[in-house]
């Protein structure tokens, strides 16, 4: 009783009721764990803490039996009347500021239902690691930081030296700032605290890379001139709205993203544009750069140290314009006035591990909330994207034409059914045409092949088996040199064979044609010609992504092979033709979206051609030259796509129509991973009963029925609306509690299918 706090109200209070009364009321901060615990959880704060106890802090509080201490996020305090059963006491508090606003935790608790992730799991996804490792406070000397790395605390001096390097700092600048040890430094390196920034580009400011272009044009076409003015109308009043760029490849959208950004930098506001990936479009990048002095460009080779310095800096509303990939949506930008989406279409913007969110819709979200203008742009508009225009929730603009006159490309489709088009390699008669009339033009080449590797599979002549990886349900794909067998699942590289491990004969066949050898194929057919090529397997090193695109750019390069590395934003004047060697690699995968994809990327590689005043062709090759997403690509009309596409997503309730869920079992047994599977199908059929137009599908193996050892089976649940589908699947799987061997995902609106 000697310890009764004293809060404010008892001040003005008197008699013998207050005791009673403060025993019953008392301030309560709700708090989410990162992890373990999903429930929310209600803790008493003490009066020493109440002043620095707020949401968006990070608190320490004692969990369980043991009261082991653990980090949580404070979401929410209130004063009130404290419960029956007594509360425990918040233990400290961790931060000395909020790291998250009350829009973002407010943001958080949508992105958790709306996704079907723990709540802790989004908290953390939507804070660079670097942000969450720093921001200590000792507000009482007994709590000296704990909990700093979830298992590591640091000596003072290691927190000295962490607290400094926040900013990028040389090793010297930091012990002279901090007077700790070249030891203590050398410490935090190896413990992947800190690291080294290397060659990685300063953080915030100019480029070392000499921008591409400066140029701003000295008129709009009237196309551009419409959807900037369509921005900047929502942005001066306020008002959120979502314009969708639909403009082929060269239409000038780029140009109008930088207006825009320009007009709300001239206001005062600030931008965050949201790109694929920084690494595959450098020259996006370089013209915000250009364009804007300071753009903070966020990428994925940024050490936890640059990303935090980065974020302070946006943070403290010092950095404009923030270029990044998916999760640069949750920049802190205090006065946020416009978000752009570009490649709006790409599924790169939907995360592949939990939290499952779409950066568009979280940009929507947040456009909303602010009362900004978002706008998505794209020359093959995603289906989703689409349809929302027709349905006149959001505004499209078309920009139909190139800027400057130059035509779209003629396309060419070879059907490589054809008797006539047959080949010795993968380049047939008409394609080989095609190349050496470009390269007698001066001009260059880009070759579209999405398989690496240099052959596909590898199969016995004389029985027919086929070489699969021996932990993954997938066929092992041949690299050179050294006659490796890698799986594209997995990534075991494993020697192949001599003869066939099925019936021991001899005489292994290499089937399907990779990058690898289609490069090899190349060299050979035009040994005048400077040929190189771009896949994952070239691209390893930092670097290298751009170097082979400036030796592109520089002309040492004619041919240049590649993956849908290639497909990608590029924007080459003097490249004249456009090989789309197997158009139909991708168009038969168990994914109902498998025709949207052919379709956008035979699109978006086919834009790379014809982009300067020399012109140019595109030679697609392809079996299926009727089908309609081929069909619809070879004449740059994305939009015929879309109305043939439309109505049977609309038949099935496939998105935009409908919503899915989509429950993946893993086990490391078939049986586990087949009766987890039918269990929750069971649950999910009985809590759809009498739901009408719900359909639960399978269990089923998965398209890829086995990875890295683990069996898979998948469910999916269809409906035409999503919360009511989440709700299902919700109270389907509560009470459930998957055996040790088993885990399972829910995966709302899966972008990936396999
Ligand atoms: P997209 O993003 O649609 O591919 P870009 O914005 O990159 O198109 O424009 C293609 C090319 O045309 C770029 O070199 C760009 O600088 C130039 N450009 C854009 N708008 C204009 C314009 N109004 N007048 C002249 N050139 C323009
Ligand atoms: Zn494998």
């Amino acid at each position: 009783m000697t310890h009764q706090h004293t809060t404010q109200r008892q001040l003005f209070e008197s008699g013998p009721k207050w005791v009673e009364d403060d025993a019953r009321h008392g301030t309560i901060a709700t708090v989410v764990l990162p992890e373990g615990v999903d429930k929310p959880l209600d803790y008493r704060v003490p009066e020493a803490l109440a002043a620095s106890v707020e949401p968006g802090r990070r608190v320490r509080v004692p969990l369980g039996r043991g009261n082991r201490e653990r980090l949580a996020y404070c979401v929410a305090v209130r004063s009130g009347e404290l419960p029956q059963a007594p509360l425990k006491d918040v233990a400290g508090v961790e931060d000395e500021r909020p790291l998250l606003s009350r829009r973002m935790l407010e943001l958080t608790e949508w992105m958790a239902d709306r996704w079907m992730a723990r709540r802790g799991e989004v908290l953390e996804a939507v804070l660079p690691a670097g942000v969450r490792l720093r921001h200590r406070v000792r507000l009482d000397p007994l709590l000296v930081a704990s909990g700093v790395a979830p298992s590591r605390r640091p000596t003072p001096a290691q927190a000295r030296v962490l607290e400094a390097a926040a900013t990028p700092a040389t090793a010297v600048q930091l012990t002279r700032a901090t007077g700790a040890s070249r030891a203590v430094v050398s410490r935090l390196l190896k413990i992947g605290l800190l690291q080294e920034a290397g060659s990685v580009e300063r953080p915030v400011g100019k480029s070392p890379r000499q921008p591409v272009r400066h140029d701003r044009p000295a008129q709009l076409s009237p196309a551009q001139a419409d959807a900037l003015a369509a921005i900047c109308g929502s942005m001066r009043a306020s008002r959120h709205e979502t314009v969708v760029l639909f403009g082929v490849t060269g239409s000038g959208k780029t140009e109008v993203y930088l207006q825009s950004v320009e007009e709300a930098v001239a206001y005062g506001r600030q931008a965050i544009v949201l790109v694929p990936e920084i690494s595959l479009t450098p020259q996006t990048c370089d013209r915000f750069r250009a364009r804007f002095g300071t753009v903070a460009v966020l990428h994925s080779h940024l050490t936890p140290a640059e990303r935090h310095a980065q974020w302070r800096e946006i943070a403290a509303g010092r950095v404009n314009v923030v270029v990044g990939a998916r999760s640069a949506i949750f920049a802190p930008l205090p006065r946020l006035g416009l978000i752009v989406i570009d490649e709006e279409h790409e599924t790169s913007f939907k995360q592949a591990t939990a939290p499952r969110y779409h950066a568009r819709d979280v940009a929507e979200w947040i456009a909303r909330a602010e009362g900004v203008p978002l706008v998505l742009g794209s020359a093959t508009p995603s289906l989703e994207t689409f349809a929302r225009c027709l349905a006149g929730e959001w505004r499209m603009c078309r920009l139909a034409d190139r800027v400057g006159g130059s035509q779209l490309p003629a396309v060419l489709t070879v059907d490589l059914r054809d008797p006539g088009s047959r080949a010795r390699g993968a380049v047939t008669p008409r394609l080989a045409a095609g190349i050496r009339w470009a390269l007698d033009a001066g001009g260059q080449v880009m070759l579209l092949l999405n398989r690496r590797g240099f052959a596909t599979h590898v199969q016995c002549a004389s029985c027919g088996h086929a070489m699969r990886c021996p932990q993954c349900d997938l066929a092992l794909t041949l690299h050179q040199p050294g006659d490796r067998g890698i799986c594209h699942g997995c990534g075991l590289v494993s020697r192949l064979p001599a003869a066939c491990p099925e019936c021991h004969a001899p005489g292994l066949v290499q089937r399907g044609t990779g990058t690898q050898r289609l490069e090899e194929q190349v060299r050979r057919a035009f040994p005048d010609a400077a040929v190189a090529r771009m896949d994952t397997d070239t691209m390893r090193t930092r670097g290298s992504h751009e170097r082979t695109l400036d030796a592109f750019r520089n002309r040492d390069i004619d041919i240049l092979v590649g993956t849908q590395m290639i497909a990608k934003g590029l924007d080459f004047p003097t490249v004249m033709l456009v090989g789309v060697v197997n158009a139909d690699a991708a168009l038969h995968l168990a994914d109902f979206r498998a025709s949207e994809r052919t379709c956008q990327l035979v699109m978006q590689v086919a834009g790379r051609s014809g982009r300067g005043p020399l012109g140019g062709r595109v030679v697609v090759q392809t079996s299926t030259p009727d089908h309609p997403a081929i069909r619809a690509a070879a004449v740059h009309d994305y939009e015929a796509f879309v109305r043939s596409e439309l109505p049977i997503r609309e038949q099935l309730l496939y998105p935009p129509y409908g919503s899915i869920v989509r429950i993946v079992v893993r086990s490391e047994s078939e049986r586990g991973a087949a009766d987890w599977a039918g269990l929750v199908a069971e649950r999910l059929r009985a809590e759809a009963a009498g739901v009408p137009a719900i359909r639960v599908l399978g269990p089923a193996p998965a398209p890829i029925a086995r990875l890295r050892d683990r069996f898979r089976w998948h469910v999916q649940v269809h409906g035409p609306d999503g919360s009511e589908l989440r709700l299902i699947v919700r109270r389907a799987t509560c009470s459930l509690r998957a055996p040790d061997d088993v885990a399972w995902i829910a995966d709302v609106d899966p972008v990936d299918m396999l």
